[in-house]
């Protein structure tokens, strides 16, 4: 099999770079090496900058409707590729077909929603603030901005933050993960079809000797991040001392509290989804399962019967609905933490440690595996473990619950599930986390809200997309303005002006 150059994307083409590292990356349905990454070194860097800065200047000159037209033509082509960059996502990532066209549909409503800017952006203004005076205010892009992105969401999260980026008038160099990187080639190509001007979005791969050049380069204006938290506390840090504008999003453990008066058939199908699907490599994924009362024998049994269900193979056949972890370091973690559960006292319901897949023995597979009777002080509950891995707590009552969830350092999602609005309202108002479902596992907000989470799931202070991620992007600026009419007496004084 042959193994594919994945070059940089500068000044609106492919570019080898002149950096001479390289990092191999993987299919992990097989195991195989696909592709030979080029990591930039600092003239890259340089180079790449220097190209963004000059593109940030003159695309932010460029008019609201001609920079609309360019958003309008991107979000035809991502459409018409979707199945081409869920295939990619596939190879490299390895999470099922339908699930990597889901990312790319989430991201789509991000681009959608960048197409309503003018709305969006259009700014306040007060009429006769003081006699003959007026206020308005308006907002600008911030200049060169970089995103830096996990491999978990190759195609989503690159479009939670370029669509913005770019509508609003700035820069974008993107970082992908060097696990996933090539999905990033395909949106830099889309962009340059629908018109983008070269140099405005761009992709340099890297590992963090490219992050550390970007978080403290003097023409880098804002950072956007997403990946684990403490590389997103690194990042936080590093930039803002650096004085960029940073959105640093951090890993999670998420939680749903499953009531005595939950439909449970429909809890268990929700809690299998939202925990094993994708190979519970998502930041909103649900890792833990508060169990409240006498739900708990009943859900763990059912729980159970759907993660034996589950069909683990290559995600890019058809029939499998989860496919491998990325590596085999994520491997041997997701096997350690089951391990360690088990002789810290949690019952293994259902034990995925050992599935190997008929056809791809070397692929970075485990199956659904699923722990009862966890305590908060297991490795197993303290780990993000990002992996199929449900555990179940025990806990007598939704305060109990309450309590487990907001001792939990990180807050990036959390549900409920219960048919009592009473119990959903307590839950919604006291946990201590950004988004949260009721009824629903996986609480991604829609494009036209933002998307962020409390505590150790988010450093900065703007979630991403959204009406933040305009906020992210741009700066404001307010004007006050009076135009005399001629010969009017001036009544200027030394006292501070006031209305
Ligand atoms: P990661 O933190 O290892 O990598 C993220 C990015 O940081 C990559 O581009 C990587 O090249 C770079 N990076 C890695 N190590 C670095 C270092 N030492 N210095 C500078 N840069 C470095 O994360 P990952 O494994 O790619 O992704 C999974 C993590 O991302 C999980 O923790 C998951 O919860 C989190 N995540 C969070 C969200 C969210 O919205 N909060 C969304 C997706 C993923």
């Amino acid at each position: 099999m042959s193994i594919a150059e994945i070059n940089h994307w500068i000044s609106g083409a492919e570019d080898p770079g002149h950096g001479e590292r390289r990092q191999e990356v993987f299919n992990p349905a097989t195991g195989q090496v696909t592709g030979n990454l080029h990591l930039a070194d600092r003239e890259d860097l340089e180079k790449t900058l220097a190209a963004a800065r000059e593109a940030a200047d003159s695309w932010a000159e460029v008019s609201l409707s001609k920079r609309m037209a360019v958003l309008f033509k991107f979000r035809e082509l991502v459409h018409a590729h979707v199945s081409e960059l869920a295939a990619i996502v596939t190879a490299e990532h390895g999470k099922v077909l339908s699930d990597a066209a889901g990312e790319v549909g989430r991201g789509l409503e991000v681009v959608e929603f960048a197409c309503a800017l003018p709305q969006t952006l259009k700014g306040e203004y007060s009429d006769q603030v003081s006699t003959g005076i007026d206020v308005f205010s308006f907002r600008q892009p911030l200049g060169v901005v970089a995103g830096i992105t996990p491999f978990n969401f190759p195609v989503m999260v690159p479009l939670w933050m370029s669509p913005i980026a770019i509508a609003t008038g700035n820069a974008f160099v993107l970082k992908p993960s060097e696990r996933d990187p090539s999905a990033a080639l395909l949106l830099a190509d889309l962009w340059k079809q629908a018109g983008l001007p070269d140099g405005v979005f761009q992709v340099l791969h890297g590992d963090k000797e490219t992050v550390d050049g970007l978080l403290t380069h003097d023409l880098v204006d804002g950072v956007s991040f997403v990946g684990s938290t403490p590389i997103a506390k690194y990042v936080h840090e590093t930039a803002t001392k650096h004085g960029k504008r940073v959105q640093a999003l951090g890993g999670a453990k998420n939680h749903a509290v499953v009531m005595p008066d939950a439909d449970l058939d429909l809890a268990a199908d929700h809690l299998s989804a939202a925990a094993f699907g994708s190979a519970g490599e998502r930041c909103m994924a649900i890792s833990v399962a508060v169990a409240v009362g006498e739900a708990a024998d009943e859900l763990v049994d059912k729980v159970g019967e759907r993660a034996r269900d589950i069909t683990v193979g290559d995600g890019s056949q058809e029939g499998v609905e989860m496919g491998p972890l990325i590596t085999p370091a994520s491997q041997d973690r997701v096997r350690r933490v089951v391990t360690e559960a088990e002789s810290d006292g949690a019952a293994l319901v259902v034990d995925g440690r050992d599935l190997v897949v008929e056809g791809r023995e070397e692929g970075f597979f485990v199956g659904p595996t699923v722990l009862d009777r966890v305590k908060q002080e297991m490795s197993a509950y303290q780990e993000e473990i990002f992996g199929p891995v449900l555990a179940v707590i025990r806990v007598d009552s939704l305060e109990d619950a309450i309590k487990v969830i907001n001792a939990n350092p990180y807050g990036n999602g959390t549900a409920i599930f219960t048919s009592s609005g009473y119990a959903a309202r307590t839950f919604k108002r006291q946990v201590t986390v950004g988004m949260i479902g009721v009824n629903v596992p996986i609480p991604v907000p829609a494009a036209q809200h933002s998307f962020g989470g409390w505590k150790d799931s988010l450093f900065g202070d703007h979630h991403i997309y959204g009406p933040d991620g305009v906020r992210f992007y741009t700066r404001g600026k307010a004007i006050t303005e009076r135009w005399p009419e001629q010969n009017e007496a001036s009544n200027a004084s030394l006292n501070f002006p006031s209305n």
